[in-house]
């Protein structure tokens, strides 16, 4: 009667040492957001190179993606 209660106590023991991480994992996963940031982006007036609108150079209702196209440009 003994070596079963040990054996449960085992069993039991390693059920919980294996369900711990993925209970963990879940948590984590759901606690990340799943929507990524929506940023815009423009292209440059002289070459074509697609940026972020954060980091493009706005004249004139355009956009350039450095102050070289922009001089280029003509703007
Ligand atoms: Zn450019």
């Amino acid at each position: 009667m003994r070596y079963l209660l040990l054996a449960l106590l085992v069993l039991y023991v390693v059920w919980r040492w294996r369900s711990a991480p993925a209970a963990g994992s879940k948590a984590t996963r759901a606690a990340t957001p799943a929507a990524p940031e929506v940023i815009d982006m423009v292209v440059c007036a002289h070459c074509g190179v697609h940026l972020p609108v954060t980091q493009a150079l706005a004249v004139q209702a355009r956009y350039f993606c450095s102050r070289a196209h922009q001089d280029a440009a003509g703007a």
